[in-house]
């Protein structure tokens, strides 16, 4: 999934490269990822100028007169920048051509949705959930965090990962985070107290904006997921003390976590410190 950071690269790209183009040329290979709240289909957007692309949520909006095509890439949706008439990607879902330019939009699980809409007609799009704080944001602080942790009934992780609450963050992200903060995933939102609160409203800020900065520094073109500098995430060795990085099941996702840095916090929990393995 592409997370926040990436997000934000995949937008400043587009707008340099895409901002008062016209749309010359639409193609569909996937009509499963689209969804329409108009009468009409993609061609609705032929020469049409775009006029903005913005971050609303997890999506990110393509605004053009009097339309606004929202894209939610979930698990495994990708932008790409291609010239036009080059191969194309087995997992194309549909493209959009700027002249000289052409914007792909790949999914190998075609999970990702498309919806084209009348402009700001939100209440269409599925899953435009709002509300969630900006992470990056001036607003988020740390009694801001505080409060909205206060009320948890779910494990930290679950909640990290609550777009309703933050907006956002995905699975690597939340592991790098809980690393950052020394706090084991399965930890209960309640258990922490107001230090424990404080420590990792400041990993969301500090691990956020690193990536924010790295994956912007790299520079790869925008279908690359720069994940290569993350600490523990598909990791094998912790690189603060060595011990194995360990697995652990929240709520049906994977979370990955060092059973030294982020020592369990509740019983019930393996505790691979004491396991000799
Ligand atoms: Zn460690």
């Amino acid at each position: 999934m592409p997370e926040l950071p990436d997000l934000l690269y995949v937008l400043k790209t587009l707008r340099e490269r895409l901002l008062g183009r016209e749309v010359t040329a639409e193609r569909v290979r996937e009509p499963v990822v689209l969804r329409f709240a108009v009468r009409g289909n993609l061609s609705l957007l032929l020469g049409r100028p775009l006029r903005d692309v913005f971050r609303k949520s997890h999506f990110l909006v393509f605004r053009f007169d009097g339309l606004d095509l929202a894209v939610n890439p979930m698990l495994a949706g990708r932008f790409k920048l291609s010239a036009p008439g080059e191969k194309d990607e087995g997992s194309l879902a549909f493209a959009l051509g700027f002249g000289d330019v052409e914007l792909r939009y790949l999914d190998d699980k075609s999970m990702g949705k498309a919806y084209l809409i009348a402009s700001e007609d939100w209440k269409a799009v599925t899953g435009m959930q709002t509300g969630g704080i900006d992470v990056l944001s001036p607003a988020f602080t740390r009694d801001r965090f505080s409060s909205l942790l206060k009320h948890r009934r779910d494990q930290v992780r679950v909640f990290l990962l609550d777009k309703k609450a933050l907006d956002s963050i995905g699975n690597a992200y939340a592991d790098e985070v809980l690393f950052e903060a020394g706090i084991h995933p399965k930890t209960w939102c309640r258990a922490l107290g107001r230090e424990d609160a404080g420590r990792l409203h400041d990993a969301v800020v500090h691990v956020m904006r690193e990536a924010v900065a790295e994956v912007a520094r790299r520079g790869e073109p925008i279908e690359v997921k720069v994940r290569d500098f993350l600490k523990v995430r598909l990791k094998e060795v912790c690189p603060r003390c060595g011990s194995r990085i360990r697995t652990a099941g929240v709520k049906g996702m994977d979370a990955y976590f060092c059973p030294r840095c982020q020592p369990a916090t509740r019983a019930g929990l393996v505790d691979w410190t004491k396991t000799g393995k």
